[in-house]
This record gives structure tokens, sequence and C-alpha cells, in this order.
């Protein structure tokens, strides 16, 4: 498999190299140069499989010119081993047409442990294969930097520097990232705010000497890696559905969109699907342009479910190359004219196709935390406030004649605090993070200052 870059410019890689890569050196966004096909007798032969198994047949035709079969076998059984459940992601009934399926039974206890537990794999084989070492930076407003030092502890050819803002991040956030002992793993408590944060990664890989002597490296949600490993869970969730035979809408709680964007590949790979339900927050500029083409941007307002607090969805791009039919040029164009402009203009066959595509769908803080206490009190079950979203989605707007699946993107027990205002306690912490608040933290404190950042990765990385 060969991938191309949104923006028609880059040069096409293979897959060892786009992992790597991240970002197009054109500024765009690596997607495969065609969509594998799945038919309904695969399907059929699939509905048995292992989570395990299953993952090794889809993601297969994505990686198999670098990696081969019997290797890539063992990456993904190294990386689910790490899970809670049996079945990775376990699905449960809710309702007669309303199902969840837990994403959260990670290390991190959110969604992107699916995603971050292969690639920090990914990463270690095609390093040790090409001799080389890289330095991971990024920053955190929470859930992303405790997934990506879960991923990478321990790894042998890479280190992790996760900066996140001193003080502002939740406790538990806060202990995921500073508890683990692995050596290659380093937190950076930056006397900033989370702004501050990611200004100093970007000026870290804008100088250009320091990015090549540390081999600078993210693993952020553009890259390819990860939405390949979360295609995997919708052929999961279908097949127990009965897929190929019956249709399921699928129910994803939305911030950069790289998580719905997965659904959209595995429609294209030829699961039958109904429709593709993008929920979101008062940060609705995706709900704002399913429902009548307003995709324009206004300030992010803090909400509570975080992790969706973003305005400009970067994998909306890869949908974006698809809606333009593939056009590289006219992509990046209408990206620049978005970022220029603030509104992004599809047209209206453009926009017609979308909304056949996608329903989107907002909930108000106090909406969610009404919902909690409804599903609370209708199923006992306990949904954090990115979760109970797609839920609402379901319930609101869900077909009669085919199920929902509604993608649980976090632990309850992530959200102690929306949790308790919804529901009046805050849920316990899964038996492995019990002892969270004994462990011993290990980070460092750093001025919110390009200079001393980059001292302290230069002379803390191993190797
Ligand atoms: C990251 C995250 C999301 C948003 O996922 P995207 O892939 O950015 O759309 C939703 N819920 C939780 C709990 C998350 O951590």
């Amino acid at each position: 498999m060969q991938y191309i870059s949104t923006r028609g410019s880059a040069p096409e890689l293979e897959f060892d190299e786009v992992l790597l890569a991240g970002l197009a050196n054109d500024g765009g966004l690596y997607v495969p140069k065609s969509w594998p096909q799945v038919n309904a007798e695969q399907l059929r032969q699939w509905a048995t499989l292992s989570y395990q198994e299953l993952a090794v047949e889809v993601m297969l035709p994505f990686v198999e010119d670098s990696i081969p079969r019997a290797d890539f076998a063992e990456l993904v059984n190294r990386a689910y081993a790490t899970f809670q459940h049996p079945s990775v992601t376990p699905l449960k009934q809710l309702d007669s047409n309303l199902y969840l399926l837990e994403l959260f039974h990670g290390p991190t206890l959110a969604f992107k442990d699916c995603a971050l537990q292969l690639l920090g794999h990914l990463f270690d084989y095609v390093l040790e294969r090409q001799d080389r070492r890289i330095t991971i930076v990024g920053a955190t407003s929470g859930d992303t930097g405790s997934a990506a030092i879960e991923a990478i502890k321990g790894r042998a050819r890479a280190d992790i520097f996760i900066l996140f803002p001193e003080g502002r991040v939740s406790p538990v956030q806060q202990r995921q990232m500073t508890t683990v002992t692995a050596e290659n793993v380093h937190a950076l408590a930056i006397n900033g705010t989370f702004d501050d944060c990611q200004d100093l990664v970007k000026a870290m890989f804008a100088d250009r000497q320091f990015r090549e002597t540390v081999n600078l490296s993210a693993v952020n949600s553009i890259n390819w890696a990860r939405i390949m490993a979360q295609i995997v869970y919708y052929f999961w969730a279908a097949l127990r559905l009965g897929a190929p035979e019956r249709e399921v809408d699928f129910c994803v709680p939305t911030g950069n969109f790289g998580n719905v964007f997965a659904g959209y590949a595995a429609k294209k790979m030829g699961l039958p699907m109904g429709r593709l339900m993008v929920g979101s927050n008062r940060n609705d500029i995706l709900t704002r342009f399913f429902e009548s083409d307003d995709m324009s941007v206004r300030g992010v307002e803090p909400s509570l479910s975080p992790s969706m607090d973003i305005q400009i969805s970067s994998n909306f791009e890869r949908y974006l190359f698809d809606l333009l039919d593939r056009d590289g040029n006219a992509t990046a164009k209408t990206i620049t004219d978005f970022r220029q402009t603030g509104r992004m203009q599809v047209g209206q066959g453009g926009w017609e196709r979308a909304k056949s595509e996608f329903h989107g769908f907002s909930l108000s803080d106090p909406d969610c935390l009404a919902a909690m206490k409804h599903w609370h009190a209708a199923t006992g079950e306990v949904l954090d406030p990115h979760t109970v979203i797609g839920v609402q989605h379901a319930a609101e707007f869900g077909s009669s004649e085919r199920p929902a699946v509604a993608l649980a993107t976090a632990h309850p027990a992530k959200f102690p605090a929306a949790v308790e205002q919804a529901l009046g306690a805050e849920p316990a912490l899964p038996a492995h993070l019990a002892d969270l608040y004994d462990r011993p933290e290990r980070f460092s404190v750093l001025a919110n200052a390009l200079e001393d950042v980059q001292k302290h990765v230069l002379s803390n990385r191993q190797g």
C-alpha cells in the first residue's frame, strides 16, 4: 500500500515511512492511495475471530509492504495484552437497539490506548530495522499525554517528553503521567498554560538543528497509524451485531475527527453501515457544518468534555480530500482559505454529500449532566461526559430499524468531577489503578522557556 498526501505535493510513501513522518512535508495528512476492499464472504469468516485476529486481518493490507504478517501479528498481540478485558473492546447492551462499545479497558482508561498501544510497538519495530532512535515530544492538557507515555514507556528506541501546564491538569491525569517509572519517560510540568506547552513543542520542531540532533518525532492524532488501528473496532462491533447481514449506526463523540474518520474508513472498506453520528459539546463547529453548511470558527470554550474542546478538527482534512474528489490542490486551497477566513466552503454538492454520510449533534453542559443522570437511573450505567453525548445522540436520532453503537471513549473514573456533579458520588478507579494516589510521582518542573526545555531534553534522553 502506498500513501498519498491530502495536499497532493508530497512524495508517496510506504507504511513505515508514513508512521515515522506523521505530517506530510507539504503540510498535508497521509491517506491510503486506495481503500482495501472486504466482501461479505470475508466478513462472515471474520465473525468468529478474536479481537487480535480480526485486527491483523483488517490492518494487514495497510502495513504488509513494510511488516510481514507473522511479525505484525506478534506486535498486535503484544499491544492488546495490556487491556484488562478478554475481548479488548467489549460490547454492552444498554437498550433494545442501543449498545455501548467500551474502548476504555487499556492502561489509561481512554480509547486513545486502542491506537497508541499498537503505535509504541510499531515504532520499536520500524526503528529497530532502520537502526534509529527518536525523541518524541508532545504537549497535553490531559488524556493524550498519558496514553502516549503508556505507549512509549520501556520501548527500546524512543524517549518521550510530555509537557503539561503545572497545576492545570486533573489529579488523575497528572498521576497517570508522573507515576510511570520507565527511564525513557519524562513528564515535564511547565510553569505556564496548555497553549504555552504547545508553543514550546512547536518551537522545538521549528528549530532545525535541535530537531535533527535529537530526531524529533510526534504521536499526535494526525498520524495515519492511529486512524488505522481505530478502524478495527468498527468491524469488531458490527460483526458482533450481525454484519454483513445487518447494518449498524455508530455514534462517536468527536474532537479532532480522528475516531469518526476511522469509522468512515471502515465503511469505505466495505463494512455495511447506516449512519456515522458525530457528537460534540458546546464547541459545535462540526454540528453546525452538517446541519447548515456553517463551518465557521468561534473561540474554544471549556466544557465538561475537555477532550472535545476543539474548533479546528485536524483530521477533517482527510475527509475533505475525499469530498473534493481527492484533488490535492483543491484541498490545500480550501484549508488555506479556512485558516485565513475562519470559514470553510465545500460547495453545495460537497455539503449535500457530507450531510448524507454524517449526522451532527451537540449537547450543552447542563444537558450532558441531565443525560448522565438519566442513563444512570434508566440502566445503572455510569457514563463519562464524552460518552454520554453519543448515547444521547443515539437516543434522540437513532433509527428504529438499525441498532446503534455508541463509542464509550473514556472510563467515568477519568472524569470524577463531572460524574460527581451529575450523580452525587465519584466513580471508583478500576482495580489496576486503585493505588494510583499511593504511587510516588516523578516529574521535573521547568520555566516556560524554550532554552531550558531543550537543555533538559538534550541531557535526559537515553542512548
Ligand atoms: C480524544 C478523545 C475524544 C475525541 O477523539 P477524536 O479522535 O479527537 O475525535 C473523545 N473522547 C475522549 C475521552 C477522548 O480522550
